[in-house]
């Protein structure tokens, strides 16, 4: 069994003699305290943990969360996104388009989100579609036109990663790898995001309890980065008027479970456009640290998830509607203004 030690600091001699015993043992260091954890025994050598100087606790590793726990640092963790935090006073915003499609619709996405207010770019470069013969994204050249117009825009980027062997090629362009439902819990891909050390928004898989969530998280912390931004997205029920159902009761159970920041995506969430602004009202109001929302220009033109993309003006709307709710929950969210309304209602 695994185990989890609790350092007042981090201690290399600790390391070295638990290494001489044959131990794989990580020593980890958060804001919130250093760690080491030995992987991989049958039975921790209890005698040198005992006799290690500056130890908080030393506790069995089984199928519960530990570096995640909300217990490790009651405040709460700040992951930096660009120049703002995600989990402070300010509401974050994440929008943009499902996928990246051409220049045109993503430097026009990208310049008015920003100008609204929006704190990051989303979009995506490599797609996981539902159908092997969906539009599956532009691939690098989309990572390239989002870097560029997020960089035009001043927004950091946020785009998803499904290959770990693509974390390298990827990082130069990404400030934030996303890891989307279908990969929540490909091990592998959580371990080399933990390792590039770059903030990582990971969304709930569509069948996944809050507790199997939480434990992906802790795949990444595990490899010594807490940067992890919580997205719930909505998961499988009986329901079909919506694409998923939003469990809006995952923000507060969320955050008695874990110390990270939890954000909604209304947009995969329901599915439909019409259910975005409402949904994203009642995720503020329920303590949400941001919002990640589906804007195009022309969404009945979208290469992917039109039905459930906001048009310019319904993303001015949100921001709009937002603001007062996050206000009455002690949030704070910056509204810029835009003069151009966009052309979208009737394209
Ligand atoms: C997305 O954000 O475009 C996406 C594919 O989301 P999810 O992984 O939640 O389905
Ligand atoms: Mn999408």
């Amino acid at each position: 069994m695994a185990m989890v030690v609790k350092l007042l600091k981090s201690s290399i001699e600790a390391q070295a003699v638990l290494e001489g015993r044959g131990c794989e043992v990580r020593s980890l260091e958060f804001a919130f305290g250093s760690f080491l954890v030995v992987l991989g025994q049958d039975n921790p050598p209890d005698d040198v943990i005992e006799a290690m100087d500056g130890i908080v606790w030393a506790r069995l590793a089984g199928a519960t969360p530990i570096l995640a726990a909300r217990e490790q640092n009651h405040q709460g963790t700040l992951v930096p996104l660009g120049d703002m935090n995600v989990g402070g006073k300010d509401l974050s915003l994440v929008a943009g388009p499902c996928s990246v499609e051409d220049r045109e619709q993503i430097f026009t996405t990208a310049r008015f989100v920003a100008a609204l207010g929006a704190t990051a770019l989303r979009g995506g470069a490599y797609k996981p579609r539902t159908s092997p013969y969906a539009f599956q994204g532009l691939g690098q050249p989309g990572l390239e036109l989002l870097r560029e117009a997020a960089r035009a825009s001043n927004l950091p980027v946020v785009t998803e990663i499904m290959d770990p062997g693509m974390v390298e090629s990827m990082a130069p362009f990404v400030d934030c790898f996303q890891i989307g439902a279908r990969n929540m819990s490909n091990t592998p891909l959580l371990k080399a995001v933990g390792r590039a050390g770059k903030s990582v928004l990971l969304k709930r898989g569509s069948s996944a309890t809050l507790k199997d969530f939480v434990l992906a998280a802790e795949y990444i912390l595990l490899e010594g980065n807490a940067k992890v931004i919580l997205c719930e997205r909505g998961i499988r029920t009986f329901e079909t008027s919506t694409r998923n159902t939003l469990d809006l009761s995952a923000i507060p159970v969320l955050k008695s479970m874990t110390h990270l920041p939890v954000i909604v995506d209304p947009s995969h969430g329901t599915g439909r456009r019409d259910a975005v602004i409402p949904m994203a009202r009642a995720a503020v109001a329920a303590g949400a640290d941001g919002i990640m929302v589906e804007v195009h220009p022309y969404p009945s033109r979208a290469k992917s998830d039109g039905d459930q993309s906001l048009h310019f003006f319904e993303f001015r709307q949100l921001v709009e509607d937002l603001k007062p709710v996050a206000e009455a929950v002690g949030r704070r969210l910056e509204v810029g203004f835009c003069h151009w309304k966009g052309t979208d209602a009737n394209p």
